[in-house]
């Protein structure tokens, strides 16, 4: 079998590249392989990850702490509500173009709140909330201290909390809930249907290597049903395989892997689906970091639409985990990746991360109660009964040494990997993932298949498809430019 393109994995990331290739050059052959029998059942399925549509608007751990002149920085937000604006438009092209099918699936609106309890927290919110509000991106954002005004925007955070306890709260309506697993599902069945293209379930990605005389690769898969290997030659692949991606990149051999490890942490979180509860909770509520909690383990709570049922979701609990991945993973993973030019790195993240190696191991063996503790700082009225713990998704945190320096965990930060010739292309790493799946993508398009951008005609289909993609939305200028296409793309997803 021949392929033009080659995508190992089915998650938000392989079918994004998968759909923007083929509308951008529809004569191009893709092929998609995932090991699992349907699509995106690891990081990005609906229950493995919060959700959020990261867009800067309550996470707080975007703007982490006041300067000494007061102000909060507030560059990185305004640059991941960019990038998400990228998503958006994206997945709107998709809904008009009839590849997601039905965008109820996929996402819905819901207010996004920060919300700070503590004397330091409230003055940090406040500035935040004044630095924010000067930008176009976040006009709509409103803040509070008024206990009523809060309860108003989200009963639950407020009803039995300390009368005495500072609160602060920001709340801005435009935010979004998305299902990245139905987003995958909706690329993965319309690949599927495009001519000289296919979405191949059950398949593993067991080999790989580089072909000598020409350029491209030789990709060995696996039929995990009958055991039948075959060989497929692909001019460019992408490893798109989420925790699998390090152990594949190691296969193949290219220089650029050398120095890159793989550090896993697992999750989990509280449900509940009383509908009492859920019925009073429209929103998601980020608060701060605690102690040694990694920025991905940042506590909230959230309001939750999967496969058509309503959720709260409170989490994510961090956990130790030695396996890259929940379908077929084993906690000989993270030992099995080591290797002479990464031994070092690893052992040196262990060394200087003991704190987060005990957080996680502590945070996993946390009892309910104590889990309900958390909650609590949130929701003070929480019923034991009404919740349950499951688990959350893995990601495999990128680790890489820089030559000079400390290797350490790149604990917020996707890692696009790429070998000097441009044949191949990886994504390591995790967070803050899926909500820049489509920044990360047309960065890869960008970087790798350059050509496949260069004639007007191409420009112009991905205009259609990121209207914004070449453009600077950021900037003062761009204010009514934004609203007009920020606009389109919300009704187009059914988000107003
Ligand atoms: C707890 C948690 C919460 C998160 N919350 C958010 C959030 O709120 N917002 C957000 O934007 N992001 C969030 N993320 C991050 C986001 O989920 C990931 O960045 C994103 O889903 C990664 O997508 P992916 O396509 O790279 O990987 P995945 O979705 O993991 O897909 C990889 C696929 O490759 C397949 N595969 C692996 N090995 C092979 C092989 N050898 N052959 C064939 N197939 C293979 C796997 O089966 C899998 O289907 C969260 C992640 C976690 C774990």
């Amino acid at each position: 079998m021949k392929t033009d393109v080659l995508l190992i994995g089915s998650g938000i990331m392989s079918s994004t590249l998968g759909v923007m290739l083929k509308e951008l050059q529809p004569g191009l052959s893709v092929h998609l392989f995932e090991v699992t029998g349907k699509p995106a059942q690891e990081a990005s399925n609906g229950w493995n990850n919060a959700g959020t549509g990261h867009a800067g608007i309550c996470e707080l751990s975007y703007t982490p702490h006041q300067e000494e002149d007061g102000t909060v920085d507030i560059t990185k937000a305004i640059s991941v509500f960019e990038d998400f604006e990228h998503s958006l438009q994206f997945w709107a092209h998709a809904a008009r173009r009839g590849i997601i099918k039905d965008t109820g699936e996929c996402l819905n609106a819901l207010p996004h709140i920060s919300l700070v309890h503590t004397e330091e927290q409230v003055p940090y919110l406040k500035a935040r909330f004044e630095g924010l509000k000067k930008h176009h991106f976040f006009e709509p954002m409103k803040h509070s201290t008024d206990r009523k005004e809060i309860e108003e925007w989200a009963p639950l955070l407020m009803q039995g909390r300390d009368p005495g306890q500072p609160v602060a709260a920001t709340y801005m309506e435009g935010g979004t809930d998305v299902n990245f697993g139905e987003i995958s599902r909706h690329f993965c069945e319309w690949l599927d249907e495009q001519d000289h293209c296919g979405a191949h379930f059950g398949h593993r990605v067991v080999d790989l290597y580089k072909k000598t005389l020409e350029k491209g690769w030789i990709v060995t898969v696996r039929n995990e049903e009958t055991g039948e290997k075959q060989k497929v030659h692909a001019d460019f692949v992408f490893v798109g395989a989420g925790g699998g991606s390090l152990p594949l990149l190691q296969k193949s051999g290219i220089p650029e892997v050398k120095g890159y490890g793989g550090f896993p942490i697992g999750g989990q979180w509280m449900i509940t689906g009383n509908p009492e509860v859920v019925a009073k909770h429209t929103a998601k509520v980020y608060g701060q970091a605690l102690g040694a909690a990694p920025t991905m383990a940042v506590p909230h709570l959230d309001t939750r639409v999967i496969d058509g049922e309503r959720y709260l979701l409170f989490g994510p609990f961090a956990a130790w985990t030695g396996k890259f991945l929940h379908n077929g993973g084993s906690h000989l993973d993270l030992p099995r990746s080591v290797r002479a030019g990464n031994i070092l790195s690893l052992m040196r993240v262990g060394i200087h991360n003991l704190d987060l190696v005990k957080y996680l191991v502590e945070q996993g063996l946390q009892s309910k109660e104590s889990r309900m503790r958390e909650l609590r700082n949130f929701y003070p009225d929480a019923r034991e009964e009404d919740w349950e713990v499951i688990d959350a998704g893995i990601r495999v945190q990128a680790i890489k040494q820089e030559p000079g320096e400390e290797p350490g965990i790149v604990h917020y930060g996707t890692e696009v990997l790429t070998s000097s010739d441009k044949t191949i292309s990886a994504l390591l790493g995790a967070s803050p993932g899926a909500s820049v799946s489509t920044q990360v993508m047309l960065e890869c398009i960008q970087r790798c298949l350059p050509q496949l951008l260069e004639s007007d005609e191409a420009k112009a289909r991905m205009s259609e498809m990121i209207p914004n993609w070449n453009e600077d939305l950021k900037v003062d200028l761009a204010r009514d430019r934004y609203l007009e296409i920020h606009g389109r793309a919300m009704a187009d997803l059914n988000l107003v």
